[in-house]
Formats: structure tokens, sequence, C-alpha cells
């Protein structure tokens, strides 16, 4: 099982976790993982080795993965947190249905 319901640049709400209920753009989606790394959700800070272009190294803030589990897409139409259902169009291709309203997401 390696695809997700969700990909890069999707717009998702956080259902866990620290960042519950906060919304963020999927900024990387990690197939192999089951996980995502959304915009401002989950952020860890990073301490910096010094470097030459930064001789006193520091502490920068990242966003770590999140499971997908806990992220919910937010349907760009009716711009709710939906379940995805797939189905194909009339050419074969996969797209993806929000189960709210109906739409075509992709
Ligand atoms: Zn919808």
């Amino acid at each position: 099982m390696n695809s997700m319901n969700i990909k890069k640049g999707d717009k998702v709400k956080v259902l866990a976790g620290k960042d519950k209920g906060k919304e963020g753009t999927i900024l990387r989606s990690l197939p192999q993982k089951q996980r995502v790394v959304v915009e401002k959700v989950n952020i860890v800070k990073k301490a910096l080795r010094p470097t030459q272009q930064n001789p006193q190294g520091g502490i920068s803030s990242v966003e770590a993965p999140i499971h997908v589990s806990n992220v919910m897409l937010v349907c760009p139409s009716c711009k709710q947190p939906t379940r995805v259902s797939n189905k194909r169009d009339e050419n074969g291709k996969k797209v993806r249905v929000c189960k709210k309203c109906g739409k075509d997401i992709d």
C-alpha cells in the first residue's frame, strides 16, 4: 500500500497531536512512510552545527513529518475536512472525490 489520498499542495486539517485543529498546505509527501510534511505544523527546533557561513551555529525551526492518519484533506470546493473516495473519469484517469459535496478534487 503505497498510495495516499493526499499529496503535495493539498490543504489539510490536523486531527491529532500538538497542532490539532490547524490547517496547512502539504509541502512534501513521503508515501513510503505514510507521512506528510505540512506547512507550519509539527515544528521542531533543530540545532545547527557551526559552519563557515554561520560560524555561531544556531537553532532553526523545521517542519517534521506527521503520519497521514493524523490529517484530513480539506476539500477545495466545500472547504470541509473530508474523506476522499476515488473514481475513474471518462478517460480512465483516477480522480479524487470529496465525500461531503461529491465534487472532484483534482
Ligand atoms: Zn467538498
